[in-house]
């Protein structure tokens, strides 16, 4: 399969890609320092960027090995508009959901208009009344187009931009079993793309987060600079984004025998503290958490005392919470460091998390100032209100499904696909005839590649201390030429014999004939990280020969010049994607 695009090679002379000397001061990450400095990408504002020649060819691929294996998988690709009138946003009640994320303008008749941060509204509209029948569906359209979501911290480059290319696909099932299968082929499509696109990626169970629905999966690109954090299984595969990870953690007896008692813990404010007072591990302690919920009502969360409560699990269960201040601790009667379930003022609900329950016997605040209890019984000493799961997964907890030790990683989400089921078709009303004639609303699933993050995400897997290493599928182009005398013979005769021959041969090439240092030359074109890259020397020419560098490996080789097109086109072809 080849994943060319079909431009005539060129010469570095006329190519615009400025280059940067130094490292840019804004750049934290490799991606982001790399692009800016080989001449990718220009900022324009924060979370805006052009893509310069070099990215839009690499771009240019990654949509086509997308588009090769959404086609493949039976998808349709179409094109919706970007601009979305807001009433779609209000039927699906995410107008007001979806918070300041959300680009919103208006046009001159003051009529309210979101620039798309996601489709689903759009491509649920637009099949309402239209796709009627259960014997026209499954039906699965996608399209690449520009996103917009007003980033909170549009940061990292191509990472986390305010506009950013995606790809967004939207499936329409009859049933849950088609949904599944329809699912199960996007993610492996998925899978096939990051793994052409050069992508070291994990599949992991994801939140299904502000979209909704109950079943999803992200790809998460591996990278120690990833803003996610990841959980995974060594010895049975399972792997899961720490938001929607769940463990059955070790949670031990607090001390003493399981009689309600209460101690002296004068300086015992923190769990550290406290675990130290009473010689037991920290895990045999209970952390009591303050909050509002998103009622305004006052909430006591339990957690184990060596793990944190979960901000996204959080708010699935408590809502838009936050924790108390000082002050609405004071309101409530509570005294910080000193707070837990027994003789807690009585309008608190309690909430625990699930893996309490291994303890029969708990230690935590006494609720008065320098006092704990230990042997605290829930349902004898105090009625929890619910069990859920709060908690952060940590590194070396027991996988939910084998009880191996986890292995905590960090890594960049490059796609995500849901199953949404009917949460959009019931809200706008989308509904097919089934079977029976009976009229039903869609079961729908919805599947996202981040075009541009994965450009950037291909950088941070493939760099060295030179720049940029692309893999061949989606490199700007192929191979350089580097003539070091342009100009001199016989120097300029062989490069102006092999640049013709790689043309003729199909390989992108893109020819060095800038009147520059050697050193210039190998920096740029290290930098640039074109994965091939043949050198015309006066030594090598002598004999007969040029150099072939290989970028990933650092490898030179001597190779006559009668076969080095052969032999370069021969290297790529095997692996274009
Ligand atoms: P994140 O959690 O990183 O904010 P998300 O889960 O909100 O992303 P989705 O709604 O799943 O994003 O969008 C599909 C894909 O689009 C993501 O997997 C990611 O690759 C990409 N993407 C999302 N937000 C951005 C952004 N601000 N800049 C670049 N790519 C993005
Ligand atoms: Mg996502």
């Amino acid at each position: 399969m080849s994943n060319k695009v079909k431009t005539a090679n060129v010469r570095m002379s006329a190519m615009y890609a400025p280059t940067l000397k130094e490292d840019p001061a804004e750049a934290e990450l490799a991606s982001h320092r790399l692009l800016l400095r080989a001449g990718f990408i220009r900022k324009q504002a924060a979370g805006l960027y052009s893509y310069l020649p070099l990215a839009w060819r690499s771009l240019r691929k990654i949509e086509a090995i997308v588009r090769d294996e959404m086609d493949a998988a039976g998808a349709q690709e179409l094109l919706m508009p970007i601009l979305t009138d807001a009433e779609l946003w209000r039927e699906s009640g995410r107008w007001n959901a979806y918070g300041p994320e959300l680009m919103r303008l208006h046009d001159r008749h003051e009529r309210d208009f979101v620039l798309g941060p996601t489709h689903e509204e759009t491509v649920t509209d637009l099949i309402t009344n239209e796709l009627k029948s259960y014997k026209q569906l499954p039906v699965n359209l996608y399209q690449i187009q520009d996103k917009f979501r007003d980033e909170m911290r549009p940061r990292f480059g191509l990472m986390r931009g305010r506009e950013f290319i995606m790809k967004d696909g939207y499936s329409f099932n009859a049933t849950q079993e088609s949904l599944q299968e329809t699912y199960d082929a996007m993610k492996a499509a998925y899978a096939n793309i990051c793994e052409r696109c050069g992508v070291k990626a994990l599949p992991v169970v994801a939140d299904s987060g502000q979209i909704g629905g109950d079943t999803s999966v992200e790809f998460m690109a591996l990278a120690d600079a990833g803003e996610a954090a990841l959980v995974y299984c060594d010895d049975c595969g399972f792997a899961a984004d720490e938001e929607a990870a769940t463990t059955n953690v070790a949670v031990l007896d607090g001390p003493g025998n399981a009689e309600l008692t209460k101690i002296e813990t004068p300086h015992c404010g923190t769990i550290a503290e406290l675990a130290a007072f009473l010689k037991a591990p920290e895990n045999a302690t209970v952390k009591s958490l303050c909050l509002i919920d998103g009622e305004g009502k006052p909430v006591l969360a339990l957690v184990p005392g060596d793990h944190e409560l979960n901000d996204c699990k959080a708010e699935h269960v408590f809502g838009e919470y936050h924790l108390m201040s000082d002050e609405e601790l004071e309101e409530n009667h509570l005294h910080k460091g000193f707070i837990g379930p027994v003789n807690l003022p009585e309008d608190i609900r309690i909430v625990c998390d699930e893996s309490l329950k291994h303890a029969t016997s708990w230690g935590c605040g006494a609720n008065e100032v320098g006092y704990h209890y230990v042997g605290i019984v829930p349902g004898r000493d105090f009625t929890p209100d619910a069990w859920a799961d709060l908690i952060t997964v940590h590194e070396g907890d027991p996988c939910p499904h084998c009880g191996h030790a986890l292995t905590g990683a960090r890594g960049i989400e490059v796609s995500q696909v849901f199953q949404l089921g009917t949460k959009y078709s019931e809200a706008m009303g989308a509904t097919f005839a089934d079977e029976n004639g009976e009229e039903k609303p869609f079961l729908m699933g919805c599947y996202g590649v981040g075009v541009s993050r994965t450009l950037a995400a291909v950088v941070e897997q493939h760099n060295d201390e030179h720049g940029i290493i692309w893999p061949v599928s989606i490199a700007p182009y192929e191979v350089s030429l580097i003539p070091l005398d342009p100009g001199k013979e016989p120097c300029q005769e062989v490069c102006d014999k092999l640049f013709a021959e790689l043309l003729d041969a199909g390989v992108e090439t893109v020819v060095d004939d800038r009147s520059e240092r050697p050193g210039v030359k190998f920096a740029d074109n290290d930098l640039m990280g074109f994965p091939y890259q043949i050198i015309l020397g006066k030594r090598g020419l002598k004999n007969g020969t040029v150099e072939l560098k290989d970028r990933a490996t650092g490898e030179r080789e001597d190779v006559a010049i009668d076969e080095v097109v052969a032999k370069v086109a021969a290297l790529v072809e095997a692996q274009r994607a």
